[in-house]
């Protein structure tokens, strides 16, 4: 294999992939290792994020999502269908033709780029060498340049197998082949909220959610975390907070679980039980002692602002490094650091990443949330428009939720935007672009946004912070 390439990436999920690609497109010699095989053994590009991540989980969120809209969401409308049956073997197979077309694109962009792409797994040594194995097979690669970007993987809980059949991770609740009737999860975070309603949606009769902390979702804005609680509840999502498990058992196809709360020991039985308490760096074997890369107690490769590791010429991005665990936010650094590297000046605006929770309502956000002001002593207004004061929501029946913009008092500038309601996915961009333009509450005011449309409610949150919104009543109290 040729050795003198400049930059070699290892891990082609979204921060690795998108990296090689940006340092072939910038004209550098690149290659791009990965170690992910698919259920055929054929090597499968794209990570967590395509392989078992953000796109089967949304590729289910949606068949799911229309399945029980066809059940219960049509009549409304006038539109009276027969019996709704759910083929769960075709849902299937459509998330992994999802999962395939776009790994095999991510190959076909390596090509259309000029990326070399090297099946295998990677071990950095010193002086900037990786050894490959493949198999049985042993090379050695050297690069001007290595970039890191191996991504994480489930967190284990002590005790409790993951034997792939009863007790999963969330790969694992990706690919159920029928549907639990009793689903436990434990952690109620972004993955258990996610999965847990696809599997609701299909018909498990019971699903529980056990969460180690007293609050729920405190990532997101207090005021949005506690509509979200008060839906999912509805929904039929069982959410047990300040539940910690004390002990796991399979026994005859079941899984038993004792789990503590506030008020002493429970036990609960269930057909499957998820996995789901985070995420944490893959970076084990990642690298030899001489190769003397700095890692910190939890694996996180240390790097400073721009993704430089200890180690001169090597970098990392992605989930291996600070910051949230996103595909974008990994991409994002990805295109940093080949910039960086073909000498032009690059950073990421670590305020302005977006978050989004893809449950119904979905939730989005971006910046700081109202409890994150009040505690650094910031001086903010608030302006909040409901949904059900949209046009657009009550044509398309879909209004619970509202969005809510912050700005700072002084000087207007907006600090948080949060979501909750429909399409906010989408939504979302609107805010983070405002804010990465270093926008103030009086621009959104100014902008013409069409009607009737959802953005509209964002108009609407912006005007309302200075108590001038044109669709609510009482438009209340906004100075905190
Ligand atoms: P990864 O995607 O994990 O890719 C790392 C790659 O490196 C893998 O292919 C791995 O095999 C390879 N690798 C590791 N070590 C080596 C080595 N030594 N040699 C060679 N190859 C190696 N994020 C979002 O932004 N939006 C979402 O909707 C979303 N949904 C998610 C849903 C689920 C169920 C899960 C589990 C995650 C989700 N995430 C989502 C998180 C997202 O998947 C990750 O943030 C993202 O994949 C991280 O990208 P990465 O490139 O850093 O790592
Ligand atoms: P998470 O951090 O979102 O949630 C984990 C939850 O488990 C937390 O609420 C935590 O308090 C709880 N927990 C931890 N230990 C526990 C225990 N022993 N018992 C009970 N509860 C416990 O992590 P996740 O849901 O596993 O997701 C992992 C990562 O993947 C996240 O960082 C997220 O950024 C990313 N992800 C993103 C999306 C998205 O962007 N839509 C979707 C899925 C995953």
């Amino acid at each position: 294999m040729s050795d003198n390439y400049q930059v070699i990436v290892v891990g082609a999920g979204p921060a690795g992939y998108v990296a090689a690609i940006r340092c072939a497109q910038l004209g550098l010699k690149t290659a791009c290792i990965d170690a992910w095989l698919d259920e055929d053994g054929k090597p499968s590009p794209g990570g967590t994020c395509l392989n078992v991540g953000c796109i089967p989980s949304k590729a289910l969120l949606e068949s799911s999502e229309q399945y029980a809209h066809a059940r219960e969401g049509l009549n409304d409308h006038g539109i009276a269908v027969g019996k709704v049956r759910l083929d769960l073997d075709v849902m299937m197979r459509r998330k992994q033709r999802v999962v395939r077309e776009l790994t095999q694109g991510i190959a076909q962009l390596f090509r259309a780029n000029g990326v070399t792409h090297v099946s295998g797994r990677a071990q950095l040594c010193a002086d900037r060498k990786l050894v490959v194995r493949h198999g049985d097979r042993e090379t050695t690669m050297s690069a001007d340049n290595v970039i890191l970007a191996p991504g994480s993987l489930p967190v284990r809980l002590p005790g409790i197998d993951i034997d792939g059949s009863h007790v999963v991770d969330s790969s694992g609740a990706l690919a159920f082949d029928k549907v639990p009737k009793r689903l436990g999860i434990i952690g109620a975070g972004v993955i258990g909220l996610e999965l847990g309603s696809v599997w609701r949606r299909l018909g498990a009769t019971q699903v529980v959610l056990l969460e180690a902390q007293d609050s729920f979702l405190p990532v997101a804005d207090e005021q949005v975390s506690k509509l979200a609680l008060r839906s999912f509840t509805a929904q039929g999502l069982d959410i047990r907070l300040g539940s910690r498990v004390v002990s796991c058992k399979v026994t005859r196809g079941k899984v038993a679980l004792r789990y503590q709360d506030g008020e002493g020991e429970h036990d609960a039985t269930f057909d499957r039980l998820v996995v789901a308490v985070g995420r944490r760096p893959n970076t084990n074997d990642l690298a030899s002692d001489t190769a003397g890369l700095l890692l910190d107690e939890w694996g996180v490769i240390h790097v400073d602002e721009q993704c430089r590791t200890n180690l001169p010429g090597v970098w990392a991005i992605g989930d291996a490094v600070r910051g949230p665990m996103l595909a974008h936010k990994g991409s994002e650094e990805g295109v940093m650091v080949a910039e960086l590297i073909a000498g032009k000046v690059a950073h990421v605006d670590y305020d302005t990443i977006p978050s989004v929770v893809y449950t119904l309502p979905e939730i989005a956000w971006v910046g700081r949330s109202e409890q994150e002001l009040r505690a650094t002593g910031v001086a903010f207004r608030s302006g909040v428009f409901p949904f059900a004061a949209s046009g657009r929501a009550r044509a398309m029946g879909d209004t619970e939720g509202f969005i809510k913009v912050l700005a700072d008092e002084k000087t207007d500038r907006v600090l948080g935007v949060h979501m909750i309601g429909p399409q906010v996915s989408e939504l979302i961009a609107e805010a983070v672009v405002s804010m990465q333009l270093g926008g103030s509450a009086e621009d959104i005011a100014l902008t013409v946004f069409a009607h009737p449309s959802l953005s509209e409610s964002f108009h609407e949150a912006a005007m309302a912070l200075h108590g001038r919104a044109i669709h609510i009543s009482r438009p209340g109290r906004n100075k905190r």
